[in-house]
């Protein structure tokens, strides 16, 4: 056998390795970005502009540094897409797939006319909506004839609808949430005696252990502060015979870097459950496995929202449900698509939300019970797993 390979073969073999590697690290970056383009094509979008927020980072995996420098990937309907970010950043964009331009800017260039320089005349742009209002106020400036609009209509149901590497990150990470669930109903959490902020500090803690990158809320509610929704754990000491309303989550990085979010409520009672709060939690356990049924390929997110309020309007409690019963949750822990009365957006295939239906009565106490559904084919599927009763601790 002879061995005939020229330096031409080894260097082709080395850069079809490569263009291999890249592929297949960027298939999903590839992938959204096909989709974005078809989608701003149908939406009549010229131009798409992302800055800070969860947008860009869902795009191409790259975040931009929320400063005072701009930073904005410009995405032409059919073109060339460029990122624009502030020299002194750049090497940090350059080991991402290459599926766009970089064009640094140094500290005395204005990235806002680089921007503007790619906006033709009478554009309709499609800006990110968490983009700093100093810079699409200069853009307005610079191109009066463009229209610009949030680009949440069309990147917002693209971003609602997960593929299934996202659906397993989302997974991933409601496994990790579940496991501290786990902790907290069997008492290794301790709780009577300690301050909330103690205990919300512990889960903090326990989310970066259990694989987060960043925590993103961690409520610890007793007693009367059950009855606040979106309570600030504080200084108040955890007593015997009360509830314990807890609602944490974080984000999770995949193996590209883009962070999914965890979301999850659960709730303890320090002691022997009154008859009077075993009821009300009977009545929100059933509502939340009814939101979870509802939640079917066709069904709007506003029949979904019916579903968990009705029970609990039977229930007799519909005064002190007074949220809506969920969010959209992806790259950000809030996102399209959004559970409440009004939303006709029919729920499809990949859209992920929580279904988190809550009975808060002020004074006294207030329960929630939260899991991350993704609606499937075959049926909605709840990520979250932990016991959904209301388990009695006595540590
Ligand atoms: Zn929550
Ligand atoms: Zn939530």
């Amino acid at each position: 056998m002879q061995f005939d390979v020229t330096k031409a073969d080894l260097s082709t073999a080395i850069s079809t390795r490569c263009e291999e590697m890249d592929q297949r690290h960027g298939r999903r970056i590839r992938s959204q970005n096909v989709k974005t383009r078809a989608a701003l094509a149908e939406a009549g979008v010229d131009v798409l502009g992302l800055s800070v927020g969860a947008d860009l980072p869902w795009l191409c995996g790259y975040e931009a540094m929320p400063l005072e420098r701009l930073t904005m990937l410009v995405v032409p309907v059919d073109g060339d897409a460029e990122l624009v970010v502030p020299a002194l950043e750049a090497s940090r964009v350059t080991e991402r797939p290459s599926i766009f331009g970089v064009r640094p800017w140094g500290e005395t260039e204005d990235p806002c006319a680089l921007v503007a320089e790619r906006i033709p005349d009478g554009a309709t742009v499609s800006i990110s909506n968490q983009t700093w209002s100093q810079f699409l106020l200069r853009l307005q400036n610079i191109v009066p004839s463009a229209s610009f609009e949030p680009a949440s209509r069309v990147v917002g149901p693209l971003r609602a609808r997960k593929d299934d590497a996202e659906i397993e990150s989302l997974a991933r990470a409601s496994a990790a949430v579940d496991r501290i669930a786990k902790r907290l109903q069997n008492g290794e959490i301790a709780l009577i005696g300690r301050r909330e902020r103690d205990v919300a500090s512990e889960m903090a803690r326990q989310i970066r252990e259990e694989g987060h990158q960043r925590v993103n809320f961690t409520i610890v509610a007793s007693g009367p502060n059950a009855a606040s929704p979106h309570h600030d754990a504080g200084d108040r000491v955890i007593q015997p015979d009360e509830v314990v309303l807890c609602d944490w989550g974080g984000t999770m990085n995949d193996e590209h870097g883009v962070g999914y979010c965890s979301d999850i409520t659960r709730c303890v009672f320090t002691g022997t459950i009154p008859d009077e709060f075993n009821a009300l939690y009977d009545v929100l356990f059933t509502a939340q496995a009814a939101g979870v049924a509802a939640a079917q390929i066709g069904a709007t997110c506003a029949s979904v929202d019916a579903a968990t309020r009705s029970v609990i309007t039977e229930g007799g409690y519909g005064d002190y449900f007074i949220h809506r019963t969920g969010h959209g949750i992806g790259v950000e822990a809030h996102e399209d698509p959004y559970i409440v009365e009004g939303n006709e957006t029919p729920i499809s295939v990949g859209h992920a939300f929580s279904v988190e239906p809550g009975i808060y009565v002020p004074g006294r106490f207030g329960a929630r019970l939260e899991d991350i559904v993704v609606a499937t084919a075959a049926g909605p599927r709840s990520l979250n797993m932990a016991d959904h009763s209301l388990v009695s601790v006595t540590a």
